[in-house]
């Protein structure tokens, strides 16, 4: 068996989870990660190549397994300056590095992580110092010296203008005390994750006492005797931790062995009635309040955008948003509907000026502007108000009247029990119009994966 430093990094979340992972691959092998994370992978390991630009003189140690170890350790023995996925082994532990730097004066080596982040994470499973204490931990069994250790991570402020200014991009953090002081602990770790790996598999898992969206795909797994609907499932039930530890102590697991609904309060409670009622709950008198306030035609607009750690284009910055695209539908009084849809084609130069000049002629800020999660259509907009000021007062307007369809559900005005507490589209959709099936749409919330042009 062997360990890496992503292994690391999934003990300190879930030991459990890695434990599986270990001995039952076979729990993991149906599970596909989605587009969305998908590339978010790529654009880190995108990151991570463009940072080499930081050191031109930096040699890349491209072998794999036994061979880049071997490597490694030749150049090292010819004091190479810079060494970028340097390898390295100590027991069942295995790392490669990012980049790593002789420092002739205090004959050491300074050793940097390569962050697609926009910013330094303390936080498991992220937790950027426990990561570079494990590495330090690692190489200095084999007998190297890290006299510093950093951080290389996306700078939020630079906006690309013309060629990429890497100086600027990227922004270096020295770790080095931080990670001295946690390294004691991350040691113990490293004794303590071999005994649990080695030993037998733990019963249960610890997010019998956590809300459904922090539990992984291993859950039922590791708690049969929860249904597949249960108490995990109510509206935000994992920020109620006095009542979901009450429920779990008693063994109370399903909807049904409730015995202290009153305790239940706003969404939670509507949702428990919609449960047993077998129907939706519907506030009728609150969602015509609201739709009163609409203004025809009502526009139904929705942008698709383009991100990635590296800025590609002029005036956009590390992991921005970029509209290329939008879909509108518009709906006049009498319930006619008109679609129309605009697609950026031409990507050099002015990028979204076309973009702002189309939705100008295509939308009459007098009626209503209607999406799903309207704060992030409204971001897009500050931004193309930013680029295109002469759009500004428009866009403003835009965003002054904009209605969030949303709120309907996160207002608990419209609650089925089959949406299981959540108001997101990606649970909606399939309950209220079943024939449109999100995941067939390779979207997530406006998120395009691919822009080939
Ligand atoms: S369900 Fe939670 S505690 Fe259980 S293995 Fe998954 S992440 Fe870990």
């Amino acid at each position: 068996m062997q360990i890496t430093k992503t292994n690391y990094l999934e003990y300190t979340f879930c030991k459990k989870n890695l434990w599986l992972k270990k001995h039952k691959p076979e729990l993991f092998k149906d599970i596909e990660l989605s587009e969305f994370e998908k590339k978010i992978i790529e654009e880190g390991n995108l990151a991570d190549k463009e940072a080499r630009n930081l050191f031109p003189i930096g040699v890349l140690v491209d072998s794999h397994g036994q061979d880049a170890i071997d490597d490694t350790k030749q150049y090292i023995a010819k004091k190479q300056a810079i060494l970028f996925q340097a390898t390295f082994s100590e027991g069942l532990f295995f790392i490669r590095t990012d980049i790593l730097i002789y420092n002739q004066t205090r004959d050491g080596y300074e050793l940097y992580e390569v962050k697609a982040s926009n910013g330094i994470k303390r936080k498991e499973p992220h937790h950027y110092i426990n990561d570079l204490a494990f590495q330090k931990s690692v190489i200095e069994k084999s007998g190297l010296n890290i006299i510093k250790t950093g951080v290389i991570y996306l700078n939020r402020d630079y906006q690309r203008v013309g060629k990429i200014d890497y100086g600027q991009l990227f922004v270096d953090v020295d770790l080095t005390d931080e990670v001295l002081a946690s390294q004691a602990e991350v040691k113990k770790q490293m004794i303590e994750i071999k005994e649990f790996l080695n030993g037998p598999e733990q019963k249960g898992c610890e997010c019998l006492y956590r809300g459904r969206r922090a539990q992984c795909t291993t859950f039922t797994y590791s708690n049969p005797d929860v249904p597949e609907y249960s108490v995990h499932d109510i509206n935000r039930i994992g920020g109620n931790k006095k009542i979901l530890n009450d429920w779990i102590d008693r063994g109370i697991y399903a909807i049904e062995d409730i015995d202290n609904s009153e305790s239940l309060k706003g969404g939670k409670k509507i949702q428990y009635d919609a449960y047993f009622l077998g129907k939706p709950i519907i506030d009728s008198v609150a969602i015509k309040e609201m739709l009163d306030e609409l203004v025809f035609p009502l526009y139904f607009f929705d942008y698709e955008c383009f991100f990635s750690a590296v800025p590609i284009f002029d005036n956009f910055g590390s992991y921005e948003h970029i509209p290329f695209q939008y879909s509108l539908h518009i709906m006049q009084r009498d319930g006619s509907i008109e679609h129309k849809e605009f697609l950026i084609t031409d990507p050099k130069g002015d990028l979204t000026r076309s973009l702002v000049e189309r939705i100008k002629q295509d939308i009459d800020p007098k009626g209503t502007v209607i999406a799903w999660f309207s704060l992030y259509e409204k971001q897009r907009n500050v931004k193309l108000a930013e680029l295109h000021p002469d759009y500004a007062d428009f866009l403003e307007t835009i965003n002054e009247g904009m209605f969030d369809l949303m709120t309907i559900f996160s207002k608990h005005h419209y609650v089925d029990a089959d949406f299981k507490g959540s108001s997101s589209l990606k649970k909606v959709l399939p309950v209220i119009v079943p024939e449109l099936n999100y995941s067939d749409l390779n979207i997530s919330k406006g998120i395009f994966n691919s822009f080939n042009f």
